[in-house]
């Protein structure tokens, strides 16, 4: 090559080259048996349809329709391990390996969960799930497959979050509380259930017991309150300003008006009832007794493996 300005064909040669050599490096790089590696299995819709999920926690496709790959011999083992359930860290590590655009599964609405949650199961097992109930009429066991792919279509009502409550002159703003606050209140909750039974077996005498069992309810009083809370995304003075900081909303809540705790709970029931009921139509075997009952998932049981 010459130190003069190339050619339009010596320049044509060398863009050619690199374009080759640039082909050439991302087959290398690129591993082979990527073909080879999980797929997605299904595409799910949120029920959110992305909404309340903080920002950059959720990479939403413009089509709303999120990829879903199945679960892998190293999240399986994860959720094997008691402590990782326990502390949701597992459900959260598996969310993440399986539905690579949920980047911060802490941050999930609980109106999302059940929903991710079958999804994954889907993909990793199929539709079909073994259950089993015993008969309320004659406790037999009966075992069945249910379809989980209902589950999905289920469409749920969010539109109750979208109406503010108001007291006096303030409005409340609620919205559904994330996977991180649901997941810390059951932990505070487990806790108190477990110093309950300590102290029941504890060598005290009736005063000493009767304290500490005060102290454990007043406790449980306050995670009730907090749990209620945890659903108001900010307070709107009259003025205008919002108030969103936790502890404030908390306060306020403790030493309102009853009216304010009661209001909050009644619209939790009524988004509660708005939720798709999850039930199942089932025949007793043994007595043709036909009764309905309450699809519960269990983490433990629904990501046994289904082998
Ligand atoms: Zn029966």
């Amino acid at each position: 090559m010459s130190i003069e300005s190339p050619t339009p064909e010596e320049l044509q040669h060398m863009l050619e080259q690199t374009k080759q050599q640039k082909s050439y490096q991302a087959d290398q790089q690129g591993n082979p048996l990527t073909s080879y590696m999980r797929q997605p299995q299904i595409y799910i819709k949120l029920p959110s349809g992305g909404k309340y999920w903080r920002e950059g926690s959720l990479n939403y496709p413009s089509n709303g329709e999120l990829p879903v790959l199945s679960m892998s011999t190293k999240d399986e083992l994860i959720l094997k391990s008691p402590d990782a359930l326990i502390n949701g860290q597992g459900v959260v590590d598996v969310i993440h390996h399986c539905m690579p655009d949920i980047k911060d599964a802490w941050e999930m609405p609980i109106v999302d969960v059940d929903t991710i949650l079958i999804a994954i199961r889907i993909a990793s097992y199929g539709e079909n799930m073994d259950y089993s109930t015993a008969c309320p009429k004659c406790t037999a066991i009966n075992e069945y497959e249910i379809d989980l792919k209902q589950f999905l279509d289920m469409p749920v009502d969010v539109a109750s979050y979208d109406e503010t409550i108001t007291y006096q002159d303030l409005n409340l703003k609620i919205k559904p509380q994330n996977y991180r606050s649901v997941n810390a209140s059951s932990l505070d909750i487990f806790e108190q259930q477990r110093l309950v039974t300590l102290v029941d077996n504890e060598n005290l005498d009736a005063d000493e017991k009767q304290a500490k069992f005060n102290e454990i309810f007043k406790k449980m009083t306050e995670l009730t309150v907090r749990n209620i809370t945890g659903s108001i995304e900010y307070i709107e003075m009259p003025d205008g300003n919002r108030v969103a900081n936790k502890e404030y909303i908390d306060d306020f809540v403790a030493n309102s008006d009853r009216s304010v705790f009661d209001d909050l709970r009644k619209r939790q029931e009524k988004i509660n009832n708005s939720f798709p009921d999850k039930s199942v139509n089932t025949t007793c075997p043994e007595c043709n007794h036909a009764y309905t009952v309450p699809f519960t998932f269990d983490q433990a049981n629904f990501f046994e493996s289904a082998s």
